[in-house]
């Protein structure tokens, strides 16, 4: 049988969730000592204690370079901003999931990313590293494999490890997010309908508690991939790339 354990990848996208839910999440990694990578949005408390954990968290960058932005005005002004959060951040991915190919030239060549993880392959099979030389860049692409919101708009969602369309061949990279861990739904509406009541930041938990599911959703699936990560202990994106260069 081919071991397979080293095949999925634990990332989390921060997205501006509030501090109680950062800590919420590193708090398990850190209980089942299971690493993974942090694409960050924001300088925090919390996102400074993860920063601390190095033994355990990688952390890179999800600049938002979409209209309206607070991260900056143009491409140049987000990936400053955001590297000056995560100054020795080497690997990124885009806030709904922005990209072309100057924009990735330049946070190599200008911002010293070397991997992106903004390519979104749903439950596609094989799965692996390349890597794209463009104008003297050297920028590592990780394609990922599954993603919370996204399982919600699926007829036949997945929301437990066991499931077999998840153990295919090739890497698995799991995309959470922290609002969905913490609610658990499995319909995107009640996220949209809870931020049309309150800003996220604004959120604890006496306000979502009722939208709370106790069903099969993000949670449930985060917990049983971190169990199960917590054999191998996991790896962290950048670790994907040191692998394959050698
Ligand atoms: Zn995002």
């Amino acid at each position: 049988m081919i071991d397979m354990s080293n095949d999925y990848i634990l990332t989390i996208d921060v997205d501006w969730a509030p501090d109680w839910m950062i800590e919420y999440v590193a708090n398990l990694l850190v209980r089942k000592n299971v690493k993974a990578t942090w694409f960050v949005t924001h300088a925090s408390p919390a996102i400074e204690a993860i920063k601390h954990r190095r033994d355990l968290f990688e952390i890179g960058i999800h600049p938002n370079c979409l209209p309206g932005s607070t991260h900056g005005n143009n491409e140049d002004e987000v990936l400053r901003h955001i590297k000056e959060i995560v100054p020795d951040a080497i690997s990124m991915r885009t806030h709904g999931l922005y990209q072309s190919s100057p924009f990735l030239t330049k946070a190599a060549i200008d911002h010293g990313i070397s991997i992106d993880v903004s390519l979104f392959l749903p439950r596609t099979s094989n799965l692996t590293q390349h890597c794209i030389k463009w104008h003297g860049a050297e920028l590592w692409r990780i394609p990922y494999f599954w993603e919370d919101d996204s399982e919600m708009f699926e007829d036949d969602p997945i929301w437990t490890f066991s499931d077999p369309r998840l153990h295919v061949k090739g890497l698995k990279v799991f995309d959470f997010h922290l609002t969905y861990i913490v609610l658990n739904t499995d319909t995107f509406s009640v996220y949209e309908k809870l931020k049309y009541e309150k800003q996220l930041s604004m959120w604890d938990l006496d306000f979502i508690r009722p939208h709370v599911s106790n069903s099969h959703g993000p949670k449930t699936l985060f917990f049983e991939l971190v169990d199960y990560l917590s054999n191998s202990g996991g790896r962290w994106i950048r670790e994907l790339v040191s692998s394959k260069k050698k």
